[in-house]
C-alpha cells in the first residue's frame, strides 16, 4: 500500500503519463490541489491511490471514421470516447464535434464529468467524446454520414447500462437523431443509450434548457447565500450564442435580470438595451435552424458586434462564461474584478483558467465551477435515462422541480464542504471537488484493487 505523496509528485506523474496534455493536466491540478488538502489526514485515501486512479481513465477508445462529402471526395476524422471511471453508474457524459477536439481535451472532459456527475446524486459515471469533426459549413446530408459512420464504430462501446453518450458542442438535437437512427439500425434495439433525443423519441422535455436554467439556479442560490442578493435589476454578461448560452440568458430574464452580451468564435454583440425574450428566441432560430452568426444580430436589433473580441470588458453585475474552455483568462479576470463583477457561474466546462479563478477568489467574487453550475444538463440526461428504463415521461413541471432540487442540493453540498477558515464566502471550487470526489472515492474503497 502506498505512502502519502505530495501534490508536486503527484503532478510530475501526471505529466509523465500524459506527455502535451496540457488540458487534461490542468484539469487534474485544479481537483488535486483541492482534494490534496482534504485528504492529508484521511491516509485510507492515499493508501488506495484513489486520486492515481480517478485520474487514469478506465479506458481510452481512439477510431477512423471515413465519410463521403457531397462533392464525392473521402474525408478521414478521428473519433473517440474517453471512459474515465464508472464507480457509480454508467459511463456518462457528451459527445463534441469541433475541429479542436484532440485526446488531451477528452480526458480532461471526462475527468471532470467524474466529479460532476457523483455531484448530482444520481447514479452515472464520468466520460466524454467526439471528434475533429466540423458540422459548421456541411450540409445536413454530410452530417448526416458522418454520424452514421462515428457511430459504426461508437455503438460496440457503448449501451443503456454500460456508457450513454448526450450532446455537446457542435452535437444538438439533429446529431443526436442521426447517432441514434444508426444505433437502432446496427443493434435492432430501442432504449435509453444516448440522451438529448428528440421528445419524439424518448427524449425529455426541459433537456435543452436544463444546463442553461441550472446554471442561473446556481447562481441565484450562491448569491442568495454569501450575499443575500438576488438576480432581479442586475446586469449579465453572458458568452456563447448555444444551447447553454442561450437558456442561461433566458432564465436571466425570467429573473428580472438584463443581459448585454452573447458571442460565439467570430466576436460578441454588446446590446445596451437589454437582451429580452423575444430576441433571445430569435437568437436560438439563428443558430438552431439558419445555422448563423451572432454579428447578424446587430443588423435586426441593433446595438454592437465586437469582432474577434470577448464580452470581459464591459461593467455588469454578474459573468457567465457558457462558449469553451480557458475563454476567461488573468488579464479579463482582472479587468472584471476592478469592474466590480458580484458573481461568476460557469456553464461552458473549464471557461475560467486556474489563475483567473484564483483571482476571483481572492478578490471574493463567487465563483460557481462548472462541475457544479452546469450540472443541471446531466442531470437531466439522468432523469432521461430513468424515463426510457422505465417506459415513463415525466410532465414539464415534475422535471422543472426535480431539476431545481438537483441544483440546490448540488449548491447544498458545495456549502458544506466549501467552509474556509477566514474566507468571508464559501469557496465553491474546493466545495465541488470535495463533495464529487467523495462519494466516488468511497465506491472505489469498496470494489478494493480494479
Ligand atoms: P453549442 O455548440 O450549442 O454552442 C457553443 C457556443 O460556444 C457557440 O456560440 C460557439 O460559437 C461558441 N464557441 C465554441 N468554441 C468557441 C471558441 N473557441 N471561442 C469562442 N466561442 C466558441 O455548445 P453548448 O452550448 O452545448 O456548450 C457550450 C459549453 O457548455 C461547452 O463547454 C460544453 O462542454 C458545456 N456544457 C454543455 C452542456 C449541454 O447540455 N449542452 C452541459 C454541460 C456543459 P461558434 O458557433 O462560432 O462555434
Amino acid at each position: 500500500m502506498s505512502e502519502p505523496v505530495s501534490i508536486d509528485t503527484f503532478m510530475e506523474g501526471v505529466k509523465k503519463r500524459n506527455p502535451g496534455e496540457t488540458e487534461f493536466h490542468q484539469a487534474v491540478f485544479e481537483v488535486a490541489s483541492t482534494i490534496f488538502p482534504y485528504i492529508a489526514d484521511k491516509p485510507i485515501y492515499h493508501k488506495w491511490e484513489i486520486m492515481r486512479r480517478i485520474a487514469e481513465p478506465d479506458r481510452i477508445v481512439s477510431f477512423r471514421v471515413c465519410w463521403q462529402d457531397d462533392a464525392g471526395h473521402i474525408r478521414v476524422n478521428r473519433g473517440y470516447r474517453i471512459q474515465n471511471n464508472n464507480a457509480i453508474g454508467p459511463y456518462k457524459g457528451g459527445i463534441r464535434f469541433h475541429p479542436s477536439v484532440n485526446q488531451s481535451i477528452l480526458k480532461f472532459l471526462a475527468f471532470e464529468q467524474t466529479f460532476k456527475n457523483s455531484l448530482t446524486g444520481l447514479p452515472m459515471g464520468g466520460g466524454k467524446g467526439g471528434s475533429d469533426f466540423n458540422p459548421k459549413g456541411k450540409s445536413d446530408a454530410e452530417v448526416m454520414r458522418f454520424c452514421q459512420s462515428f457511430m459504426t464504430e461508437l455503438f460496440r462501446h457503448i449501451g443503456d447500462d454500460i456508457d450513454v453518450p448526450a450532446g455537446d458542442i457542435g452535437v444538438g438535437g439533429r446529431e443526436i437523431g442521426y447517432m441514434f437512427g444508426q444505433w437502432k439500425r446496427l443493434t435492432n434495439r430501442f432504449n435509453g443509450v444516448l440522451t438529448g433525443k428528440g421528445l419524439e423519441y424518448g427524449g425529455s422535455l426541459i433537456r435543452p434548457e436544463a444546463t442553461g436554467y441550472g446554471c442561473v439556479y446556481f447562481l441565484e442560490n450562491m448569491l442568495k447565500h454569501d450575499l443575500k442578493a438576488e438576480i432581479e435589476g442586475k446586469t449579465a454578461l453572458v458568452s456563447g450564442s448555444g444551447n447553454v448560452a442561450t437558456f442561461a440568458a433566458q432564465k436571466i430574464n425570467h429573473r428580472g435580470g438584463k443581459v448585454l452580451t452573447l458571442s460565439d468564435s467570430d466576436g460578441f454583440i454588446y446590446d445596451p438595451k437589454g437582451i429580452d425574450l423575444k430576441k433571445i428566441d430569435w437568437v436560438i432560430d439563428l443558430k438552431t435552424k439558419r445555422r448563423g452568426r451572432i454579428a447578424e444580430y446587430v443588423k435586426e436589433f441593433g446595438g454592437e458586434f465586437h469582432a474577434g473580441k470577448k464580452p470581459w470588458g464591459l461593467k455588469a453585475d454578474v459573468a457567465l462564461p457558457c462558449a469553451t474552455q480557458n475563454e476567461i483568462g488573468i488579464e479579463d479576470a482582472k479587468v472584471m474584478i476592478k469592474n466590480g463583477v458580484k458573481a461568476v457561474s460557469e456553464g461552458a466546462n473549464m471557461p475560467t483558467s486556474q489563475d483567473a479563478t484564483h483571482a476571483f477568489l481572492e478578490a471574493n467574487v463567487l465563483f460557481g465551477p462548472a462541475k457544479a453550475a452546469n450540472a443541471g444538463g446531466v442531470s437531466v440526461s439522468g432523469l432521461e435515462m430513468s424515463q426510457n428504463a422505465a417506459h415513463i415521461t415525466w410532465k414539464e413541471g415534475e422535471l422543472q422541480k426535480m431539476l431545481r432540487d438537483i441544483m440546490d442540493g448540488i449548491h447544498g453540498k458545495c456549502a458544506q464542504y466549501g467552509q474556509v477558515k477566514g474566507k468571508k464566502y464559501v469557496d465553491y471550487v474546493q466545495g465541488a471537488n470535495v463533495a464529487g470526489f467523495v462519494k466516488v472515492a468511497d465506491a472505489m474503497l469498496a470494489f478494493g484493487v480494479v
